[in-house]
Order: structure tokens, then sequence, then C-alpha cells
């Protein structure tokens, strides 16, 4: 039997399709890049999952996982042809261990649902990617994704206990374990970031944290980017680590106000909001420290939330921005670089010199209190000169984060977005490294191939293993 026939007596006509639509929609993510999809399945369950896999595998065409689409590194994008396995339809949450505060949960559910059903219990899922509404747990797995409070939590790895895998022979694995402290080796760690490459993601134990009893959150207005980044390092230093720490430039206040009618100080250069979650005297003390500290730095406006409704608003305007800037121009480059925070203020100075050199359009909104910078450049794709110039300049502006002792990316990933930037951090013996953790993984190269490492990662490629002499190569 062809591929096409063994997956449609496996799964049936209506979960493997062909139509030309669905196949363009499913050859992109939110990112720039197109591929293009032979085949598109839906299997729901891990059984499927892996006779998919041994199925495909068999036909030596290449798998590419899928959760919402919304990366934006192209790590979904099947730039090599093959099978789109979309895990959407794994949306089931399996198990909710209240006591233990974990849950068992399928790579299709949407983040924010997670946190939605465990809200009677008080807990919630703490990554929230700004995307959290449509972006699946699994693909937060795969990019190891941040959001705006995971500043004092940390990103999806820090929050992921264990993961049931399909590897690339179609056997299924758990990694990791319930256990507070598992022993051997942190296979989990491997796979949380692996972005597809390594295994299919089937089913995650996720970490789930009390709901805060109290929160202050604060906008402070700027009237230049150094001070507002300058509040940021200040607030660090002195010792409190918010929930969330986010900066938004005057361009994006801009966009995101033209769209939210939220009452933003548009005027202002820059933006910061201050979120900090905990016990109410904690709180209160900890917001008049960022009121201290916002203060010495030449805040011209420190607003606190007075309710609920306009915390909301104020995370709406942020979790939005990105959507907010299709008002301005067809399309967006969104970057995602860090630096050490202590070099936010020059970095963002050579980043907005980069954009204007480029005769660019350039916004920016980011979690400033990791060093996670999101410059925005809006742009025409149907203008060839203009996505030159956007492709020169996002090349640029990781050159100038690499060399403050910054990195390719924070929580967005590789994919073919960043692949080709490998070598500006890694030298060829750490791509090497990588490579053969993939080869281990998936010796035939399966899994989204081509995706994270460079073509010649493995040192014989790049001809610095010697081959001795006689040897037959
Ligand atoms: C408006 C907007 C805002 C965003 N904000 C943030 C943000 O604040 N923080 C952040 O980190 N990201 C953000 N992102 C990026 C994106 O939403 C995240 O990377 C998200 O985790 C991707 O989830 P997804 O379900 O859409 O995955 P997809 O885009 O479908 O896939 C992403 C990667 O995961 C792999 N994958 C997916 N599912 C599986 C699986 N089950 N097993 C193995 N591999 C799998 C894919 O092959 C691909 O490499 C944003 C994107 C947009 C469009």
């Amino acid at each position: 039997m062809g591929l096409v026939e063994e997956l449609t007596a496996l799964l049936g006509e209506e979960r493997v399709t062909e139509d030309p639509f669905a196949l363009l929609m499913y050859s992109k993510d939110a990112g720039a890049s197109r591929g293009h999809a032979d085949l598109v399945v839906f299997p729901e369950t891990t059984e499927e999952v892996a006779e998919v896999v041994r199925i495909v595998s068999r036909h030596g065409v290449p798998i590419v996982a899928r959760g919402a689409g919304t990366g934006l590194a192209a790590g979904a994008v099947p730039n090599e042809g093959g099978v789109v396995v979309s895990l959407k339809r794994m949306d089931r949450i399996h198990e909710v261990d209240v006591e233990n505060r974990t849950a068992w949960v399928g790579p299709g559910v949407i983040n924010l649902d997670l946190s939605v059903a465990t809200q009677p219990y008080g807990l919630h899922f703490a990554p929230d990617p700004s995307s959290q509404s449509v972006c699946t747990i699994g693909g937060n797995v795969a990019n190891n994704s941040g959001g705006p409070h995971c500043l004092a939590e940390g990103s999806t790895v820090a929050h992921v206990l264990a993961l049931e895998v399909v590897l690339a022979d179609g056997e299924v694995t758990t990694l990791g374990s319930a256990a507070p402290d598992p022993i051997g080796l942190d296979l989990r760690g491997v796979m949380i970031g692996s972005e597809g490459t390594l295994g299919l993601v089937t089913k995650v134990l996720v970490r789930l944290l009390p709901n805060p009893p109290d929160v202050r959150t604060l906008l402070l207005a700027f009237d230049t980017v150094e001070d507002a980044a300058a509040t940021v390092s200040g607030i660090i230093a002195a010792g409190v680590v918010p929930a969330a720490l986010e900066m938004m430039d005057q361009a994006m206040a801009v966009a995101v106000e033209n769209w939210l009618h939220g009452g933003l100080p548009v005027d202002a250069a820059a933006l910061l909001l201050a979120e900090v979650v905990g016990e109410t005297a904690a709180v209160e003390a900890e917001a008049e420290v960022i009121r201290r500290i916002g203060t010495e730095h030449r805040a011209r406006s420190i607003e606190l939330a007075a309710d609920e409704e306009q915390r909301a608003m104020l995370w709406k305007g942020r979790k939005s921005a990105f959507g907010a800037v299709a008002q301005t121009a067809p399309d967006y480059y969104l970057h995602d670089t860090v630096v050490p925070r202590t070099r936010l203020v020059e970095t963002l100075s050579q980043i907005y010199e980069i954009a204007r050199r480029h005769r660019l359009a350039i916004m920016n909104v980011f979690h400033a209190g990791d060093g996670n910078l999101h410059p925005l450049i809006a742009y025409d794709s149907g203008d060839p000169d203009e996505t030159e110039r956007v492709r020169k300049a996002a090349e640029e502006m990781v050159e100038v984060c690499v060399s403050r002792g910054g990195v390719l990316s924070g929580e967005h990933g590789i994919g073919l977005e960043k692949r080709d930037y490998m070598p500006m951090l890694f030298n060829e013996v750490d791509l090497d490294a990588q490579a053969r953790l993939k080869e281990c993984f998936d010796p035939d190269g399966v899994f989204n191939p081509t995706k994270i490492l460079p073509q010649g990662s493995r040192c014989f490629d790049l001809g610095s293993r010697p081959v001795p002499d006689g040897a037959w190569v």
C-alpha cells in the first residue's frame, strides 16, 4: 500500500487530508516562512501517533509535528515536505491531582484552557505566552515557551515533570516522573525545547501553581527608553523579582492604544508594566519599592490598576500587542533575542539605529525583566526590496545581541529562522554534540529534518576530524 492508503486505513478518510487549501494552511506557522505539506493527519490517541510514526518512517518521509501553528521560528513549517502530524485533537485533560498540584494533559490542550479548567481548584499553569488563548501545551513544551509571568517562575521547562513521547521507531516511552527528584539522565529536559526534532509528545505531566492571594499591577510611563530600562535593572537589583516586568516603546503603545482604547499614555517614550503577586503585605511592600525606583528614574506617571477590570485591560493590551500591529502594515517580522538585563539600554539603542539605517518601521514590546527583546519590524512582504532590508536588519540585530553576551532566542525557538545563526553562538564541537544527540533519538532524521542544526553540524561534515591515512571513507 502507498503512504496515503496506509494512513487512511489507520485513521479513516476524515483524519487524513490532501485537500489543497488545508495543505496550504498547514504549510506555514505564524512566522514568515512557508513550506509544502504533502499530507496532514490528525491522530487522537498515543497508539495512533505511534502507528503513524511507524508507517511514515517506513516510507522515509519527514514528520513535522504541529500544535496550533502559532510558532514564530518556522518550527512547524514542512520545509522538506512530508507529513504534518497535527496533535490538536489530543486535547483532553486526563487527570488533575489537586493534592500534588499536577495534571496529565494531552499535547493539544490549549494553554489557557488548562488554567481555566484548574481555576475551581485555585490552581493555574504558570507559563503564559501572549498566544496562550490559542497555542497548545505540546507546542509550549517543544519550544520551551515563556510568557510575561515567567520572570519569577521560569519558562515551561520548570513546569513539566514528565512527558510521554513517541520515538522514531514508534516506541512509546515516558521521560521524567512525578517524583520530585527523579533518577537517571534528565531526558525530559532534553526533549523540552527540542522543537519536534527528537520525538512526538503525546502526554504531559504539568506542575500547577496556586493562584496568588493578592496582586498589584503598576503602569509606569517614562520620557526615555533608557530610564525605563534602568528601572527594570534597578527593581531586580533591589531584590524584588516581580511576577512580570514588561516594556513597550512609544510606537508599540500607539499601535496598541489605537486598537485597545484603554487610555494608555501614548505620548510617553516607554511604558513599563510591573506585576507583583503574593500575600497582601508582601505585594504592598514590593509595589512601594517599584514606585520608589521608578520615581528615582524620573517616571512621569505611576498608576496602580484600581481593580481586576483595569488589570485585565492592561494585560489585554500587552498580550494583543503583536495583533494590534496589523493596522500599520500587512506583515511583521518579530525577533526574539536575549541580552543580559544590564545591557538592555545599549542594545536597544543599537537596534533602533539598525532599523533607522535600513529605513524600517520598528516597535518594541518585550519581557524586560528577562532581557528578552522582541523588536518587531512592520513591513510589506510584497515589496522585495523592503523584505531584503528586513532580513539584513534582523541578522544585524542578532549579531548585536550575541556580541553583548546574549543568545539567539529567549522563547520562540530556533527552527529554521535562526538555524543558520547557530555558529554565532556554538563552535564545531558544540554543534557536533547536538547533532549526535539528535542521531541517538532519530537516526534516520525523520522528525523535523533540517531544523535547529545547520547543515554540516557533525564535525566530520565540517572536515575538522582528520581522516586517518588509508581509511576508506
Ligand atoms: C501573537 C503571538 C504571541 C506570542 N507570544 C509568545 C510568548 O509570549 N512567549 C512565547 O514563548 N512564545 C510566544 N509566541 C510563539 C508561540 O505561540 C509559542 O512558541 C507556542 O508555544 C507555540 O505553540 P503551538 O501550539 O502554536 O505550536 P506550533 O507552532 O504548532 O509548533 C511549534 C513547535 O513545536 C513542535 N511541536 C508542536 N507540538 C508538538 C508535539 N506534540 N510534540 C513534539 N513537537 C511538537 C512543532 O514541530 C514546532 O517545532 C507567540 C506567537 C504569537 C503568534
